[in-house]
């Protein structure tokens, strides 16, 4: 920091500011992590000074050699961790990493059967304002009305009436277990590309507390930066006879050069994903999501699908009398951040939603187990009781400080 504060302190004191949000503010926004100092140092190297188009051994600039150590690990690492035959580290986003797969195997006008937003899915799945609704005919299932999960017969029923040439599974808000074999059997009755989005789950499927989408899936995206706990990123695996198209339409078709610096920090992530106290990070990042929805239920909150099998849960809002809007709002100024989000059959839009989304990564990175998960569900209830009360939400919000002072984020986290 020294360097910034004498040639930029303007840049220098949001990065203070920033720290001490980190550091005090309750963070349950479930698609955000605190990365290593290491991953950190990665991100912060002289590899962001080299151009390296194409790929190992095969650049379009010289000097590469050490660059390509760098990508040829994290490859290796990425190819072990998830059992991928093919991996491409190069994506500099989630989105990337999806319109690389589409790029690789669809043209324009090609039907793609992917979960519809405000049931949980992602943007670039199919989003009308996304390039992915706009280029593709996106044909988008749901969750059951009956009990908030998926459907896998009725998603068998859809496929063989829709026959779509790509089925895309995994979602930003969706808090159950993805059987993806079938999946598999359903793409495979209509001819279809399965691909599954783990962004959110990734770092849950290394350290084999999720089911792997390989070998099921032909394509397996992620961003590196949510439970996995790199740094920001995607990246792309595949079976390897979708190796070439892949990689070409990572590079040229997509992207330049590559950010090698990230790259580093990638390969730096995945080692410490194969470590033993990673796997027990993302084993607690469950047991500390199922014990933040059970105290919640036990305060009377409704929770989408009543439970979750992952890191995340949805809460339903419509009984409090409060918008998802309100509700982030609400909750800010009792010092806990969290995002709104729509619930399955919404009836409000995107920017107002009934639901909040809940998320355990970051405050187990922290070192938080159950008894501080009942804690938060405290919070939770005297907030949304206490909703316009702001001498309430002054003393929720020194309560959520002084239970993040009790673990400092790079005490639990080296
Ligand atoms: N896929 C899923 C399931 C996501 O949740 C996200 C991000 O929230 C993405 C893709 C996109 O990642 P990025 O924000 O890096 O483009």
């Amino acid at each position: 920091m020294s360097y910034i504060s004498d040639i930029d302190p303007e840049i220098a004191n949001a990065l203070e500011l920033e720290a001490n949000r980190q550091d005090y503010k309750l963070n349950l926004i479930a698609s955000e992590n605190y990365t290593s100092r290491a991953v950190m140092e990665a991100q912060g190297c002289i590899m962001t000074n080299k151009y390296a188009e194409g790929y190992s051994g095969k650049r379009y600039y010289g000097g590469c050699e050490f660059v390509d150590i760098a990508e040829t690990l994290a490859i290796e690492r990425a190819k072990e961790i998830f059992n991928a035959e093919h991996v491409n580290v190069q994506p500099h986003s989630g989105s990337g990493a999806n319109m690389a797969v589409y790029f690789s195997v669809l043209k324009p006008g090609d039907k793609i059967m992917s979960m519809d937003l405000s049931h949980g899915g992602h943007l670039s799945h199919g989003s009308p304002v996304s390039f992915s609704g706009q280029l593709y005919n996106i044909v988008p299932y749901g969750v059951s009305k009956e009990n908030e999960m998926l459907d896998y017969d009725a998603l068998m029923e859809m496929a063989k009436e829709e026959k779509p040439q790509m089925i895309v599974v995994g979602a930003s808000a969706y808090s159950r277990t993805i059987d993806f074999k079938r999946f598999r059997e359903i793409a495979d009755a209509v001819g279809a590309y399965l691909l599954a989005d783990v962004a959110h789950i990734a770092g849950l499927i290394a350290a084999g507390v999720h089911p792997n989408p390989f070998p099921h899936a032909d394509f397996v995206t992620t961003t590196t930066h949510k439970t996995l706990r790199g740094p920001r990123g995607g990246m792309v695996m595949c079976k390897e006879e979708y190796a070439k198209g892949v990689d070409k339409a990572v590079f040229p078709g997509i992207q330049g050069g590559p950010l090698m610096h990230i790259i580093a920090a990638k390969a730096v992530a995945f080692k410490e994903a194969q470590s033993e106290a990673f796997k027990k990070d993302q084993e607690q990042t469950i047991k500390n999501a199922k014990a933040l929805c059970a105290a919640l239920q036990e305060r009377g909150f409704d929770i989408v699908s009543e439970g979750t099998d992952n890191h995340l849960m949805l809460l339903n809002l419509n009984k409090y009398d409060i918008t998802g809007k309100d509700a982030e709002v609400v909750m800010s100024k009792a010092g806990i951040v969290i995002n709104k989000n729509t619930i399955p059959f919404e009836t409000r839009g995107p920017f107002i939603t009934s639901g909040l989304r809940a998320g355990t990564p970051a405050s187990t990175t922290r070192g938080m187990k159950e008894p501080e998960m009942v804690e938060i569900a405290d919070f939770f209830e005297t907030i949304l009781n206490n909703k316009d009360d702001d001498k309430v939400l002054e003393a929720v919000n020194a309560d959520a400080q002084e239970l993040c002072s009790r673990f400092p984020i790079y005490e639990h986290l080296k």
